[in-house]
């Protein structure tokens, strides 16, 4: 007998039907034995119109208030769950985040989860091994008792907290792809799925745009080591894949130097041209975004042919460029720039792999092979086991496949 938490994303649940068949998914597990929680997501596209209708409420709606509203579409799906299994014969209830109760932090629209309280649910489990289908995606703030959630994703996170939470044996992430694959499979039909992915290159992989899981809930089985694994709720019930498991890079045995390219349009591109080449001018550029809550990923500085002048250019997330370019218009003579200029038809492109820790020139092959399909590389960082290249978003798709091609991850 084990412990398992079973996650259900909104493509899998976004029919009464689907819910059906990913009850039968349920089924199987519970005649196999085991202690089951479930955690679904709201149906799809169902978040997207609840947010949608806050926004239409008032631009600046309060924070707080929406979460209420978007954490009403897992309440749906949680209780039609509960009845469907309920149906098939197996002891079931739904449960809230402030039922369970999940703790999360009072960062409204991206709390983070404090502690995860598992006793109503083992309970559950001890007395008729009921299983608790759980809403993702939220939780309550301990002190004001407020709904909170977990930002867009975030059943990923429930998913993995709450299998740590309850010391479950595995966390099975059931979508609509059969597991990790080394890019973005509707982008690169030859994109190839992986048995196995190490915590670190999945973490990477999340955080540079891969969103087939939310980066905390990698953070977080790679901290608490839960066992967890990406899967298909379309297989049949009766005879599923196992899907491709998170692990340690010691538990993968062939490791090559790329792992995946991931791309993220999640980033808008800043230059300030001709800033006074002078001490201080840095920071006097990336105080204010850092005290506006703006992240700052890429950096470039060049200097200019009259040596008194600099261009820096940086890119900030696509939702905080208009706050960014106000801001440092409003700061205009204190950083004195000749002119700002600014895109928002960019994208990141990204290659991942621990391998390359070991291996020199991997980043220089892929400016070598962009460069020969005319793609023209605006900014570049590194890191120990990533490199990104920010392009125009016009070349998404040939940049993600040339780079998938050159290192040897194409499929058959
Ligand atoms: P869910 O609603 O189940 O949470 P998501 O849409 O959030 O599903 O995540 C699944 C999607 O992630 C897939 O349909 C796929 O297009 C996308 N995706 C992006 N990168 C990858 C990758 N490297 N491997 C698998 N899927 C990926
Ligand atoms: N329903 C939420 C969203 O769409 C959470 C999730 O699906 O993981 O972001
Ligand atoms: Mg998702």
């Amino acid at each position: 007998m084990a412990r398992l938490v079973m996650k259900f994303g909104g493509t899998s649940v976004a029919t009464v039907e689907r819910i059906k068949n990913a009850a039968r998914h349920v089924k199987r597990e519970v005649e196999a034995g085991n202690e089951v929680a479930v955690v679904v997501s709201a149906m799809s596209g169902k978040t997207n119109e609840l947010v949608a209708w806050c926004k239409e409420a008032a631009p600046l709606y309060d924070q707080a208030e929406y979460d209420t509203v978007v954490a009403s579409g897992e309440q749906v799906t949680s209780g039609l769950m509960a009845i469907v299994l309920r149906e098939m014969g197996i002891p079931a209830r739904s449960w809230q985040g402030w039922q369970i109760p999940i703790y999360g932090s009072d960062a409204h629209g991206s709390a983070r989860i404090v502690d995860v309280d598992g006793a109503g649910i083992i309970a559950g489990f001890d007395r008729n091994r009921e299983v608790a289908v759980c809403s993702g995606f939220q939780g309550v703030h301990a002190e004001s008792r407020r709904i909170v959630t977990l930002g867009r994703g975030g059943s990923d996170t429930s998913a993995v907290a709450l299998a740590a939470g309850l010391k479950a044996d595995r966390c099975d992430i059931y979508t609509d792809v059969d597991g990790v694959y080394t890019t973005d499979p509707r982008i690169v039909p030859k994109a190839r799925r992986m048995n196995k992915v190490s915590f670190e290159e999945m973490l990477e992989m999340a955080s540079l745009g891969s969103k087939v899981l939310q980066v905390r809930s990698v953070e977080i089985a790679m901290t608490q080591r839960v066992p967890t694994y990406v899967r298909s709720s379309f297989d049949d019930p009766e005879n599923p894949n196992p899907g491709t498991l998170i692990c340690d890079e010691d538990d993968i045995v062939e490791q090559q130097i790329v792992t995946g390219i991931a791309f993220s349009r999640d980033e808008a591109q800043i230059t300030l041209r001709r800033v006074a080449d002078k001490p201080g001018v840095a920071a006097a550029i990336f105080g204010p975004l850092a005290d506006a809550n703006i992240n700052v990923d890429m950096i470039i500085q060049v200097v200019s042919d009259d040596q008194a002048t600099t261009d820096i250019t940086f890119t900030v997330p696509t939702a905080d460029y208009e706050r960014a370019r106000t801001l440092l218009e409003s700061k205009h003579d204190t950083i004195s720039y000749q002119e700002i200029q600014g895109a928002t038809d960019v994208v990141k492109i990204s290659a991942i792999g621990v391998g390359m820790r070991s291996h020199a020139g991997v980043a220089a092959r892929a400016f070598r092979a962009l460069a020969e399909k005319g793609i023209n590389i605006r900014a570049i960082t590194t890191s120990e086991i990533k490199f990104s290249v920010l392009i125009d978003a016009a070349y998404t798709e040939l940049a993600v496949r040339t780079l998938h091609s050159l290192y040897g991850l194409d499929a058959g």
